[in-house]
């Protein structure tokens, strides 16, 4: 094995024909037809194709007057974005309950690095398939997934079962696979390089090994030693979490108002969980606990407390909050309360928390809690103020 190989456990979750399932789930009528989301007219091309489209020849890229041509009973859409990308954010919301390390990579398709979280969630094919199942419940959708030792191997993976596919490429038959693969399937390689490829005659991974690294170097540069690299199965390049959130925070509104500051303190420690679990499981702490209070004539007021040490702990978030929602001393009636955390660092150890009542056993319960909502969803556990 090559020393530049770094072993994690990566998935590459990809939806099947997208935007074209998002319409098939919208109007089930659409289901089982060859549907076809593209441009608002006949000179734009395919953005998806529904399996049945694809069976006629048509593909996504494909300037739509020819797909009309080779598919005449096609049920041509226009792209509705908005809706795609709003069930796109629900698809991250479950990917991040397996781990906090999600790349998203386009609207419909994400990594994952799950590397040494066996012992909470099981091995990473079990994951992947808790992932393709909560997709398939709650949103009512099919993807595939690629299980493999790093990115690039796992996208290559996601590609080779589809529709609604499950493929693991073991770090053992990492070379086999390498070897047999088509350089065609290598993500990176385009049209110019591949005619250049072909020119040499190399078809497969093991031919681009039949050459040195330094020959390719010389030929393409560093994208040559990615070739190369490629064609032993290495990939390095980490799983990055896109843009770091500013506050995460937790709202409701009453099916009807509250006066009762008990009540209250209930709802506040319902979103104090749940923010807590958000902050822990993408690895952050914060500074500063808001609550956020709607008044029955819809007047809307925000107490906000600044302490020393970041925390992540739901119980020493609940105490501020709590705090805050006592000095308030109202007896008016209320229609929504809020609850969020920000001033966000992360990764920073919660270590001079341990000195105060937030014992270690409070960071203990929430990891408990943490991992059961992780495995089986945010509503099956409550803490048992809340019932
Ligand atoms: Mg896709």
């Amino acid at each position: 094995m090559d020393e530049n190989f770094i072993n994690r456990e990566i998935l590459h979750v990809d939806m099947d024909a997208f935007y074209a399932s998002v319409e098939s789930l919208d109007r089930p009528e659409l289901s089982g037809k060859p549907v076809i989301v593209g441009g608002r007219t006949s000179r734009g091309v395919v953005s998806a194709a529904s399996y049945e489209a694809r069976s006629c020849g048509v593909h996504s890229a494909m300037p739509l007057f020819q797909a009309k041509l080779l598919c005449p009973d096609g049920i041509f859409l226009p792209a509705r974005m908005k809706r795609y990308k709003e069930i796109s954010r629900k698809i991250m919301n479950i990917l991040m309950r397996y781990s906090p390390l999600v790349e998203q990579a386009s609207v419909d398709e994400a990594y994952l690095d799950v590397s040494g979280t066996t012992n909470l969630l099981g091995p990473p094919e079990k994951v992947a398939m808790n992932i393709k199942r909560d997709i398939k419940n709650e949103i009512g959708l099919t993807c595939s997934v690629g299980v493999a030792p790093n990115k690039f191997l796992a996208k290559i993976a996601s590609d080779l079962e589809k529709p609604d596919g499950l493929t693991i490429i073991p770090r053992a038959d990492m070379s086999t696979f390498m070897g047999k693969l088509s350089i065609k399937k290598i993500p990176g390689v385009g049209p110019k390089t591949l005619r250049e490829l072909q020119n040499f005659g190399i078809k497969t991974g093991l031919d681009l090994l039949n050459f040195s690294e330094k020959f390719w170097i010389d030929r393409f540069g560093k994208g040559g030693k990615d070739l190369s690299l490629r064609a032993k199965g290495i990939d390095n390049s980490p799983v990055i979490p896109h843009l770091a959130p500013k506050s995460f925070s937790a709202e409701e509104t009453f099916a009807e108002d509250i006066t009762r500051v008990d009540q209250l303190q209930k709802y506040l420690l319902a979103h104090a969980e749940r923010v807590g679990t958000d902050l822990r499981v993408h690895g952050y702490f914060g500074r500063t606990v808001h609550i956020k209070i709607k008044f029955a004539d819809f007047k809307t007021i925000t107490r906000s407390r600044t302490i020393a040490e970041p925390t992540a702990t739901t119980i020493s978030i609940f105490k501020l909050a709590s705090g805050l929602l006592d000095e308030l001393e109202t007896n008016r009636k209320i229609r929504l309360i809020g609850l969020g955390v920000s001033n966000l660092t992360k990764g920073v150890k919660q270590l001079s928390l341990l000195k105060n009542d937030i014992s270690e056993k409070q960071q203990k319960i929430d990891r408990v809690v943490d991992a059961i909502r992780r495995q089986f969803g945010n509503e099956v556990i409550r803490r048992g103020q809340l019932i």
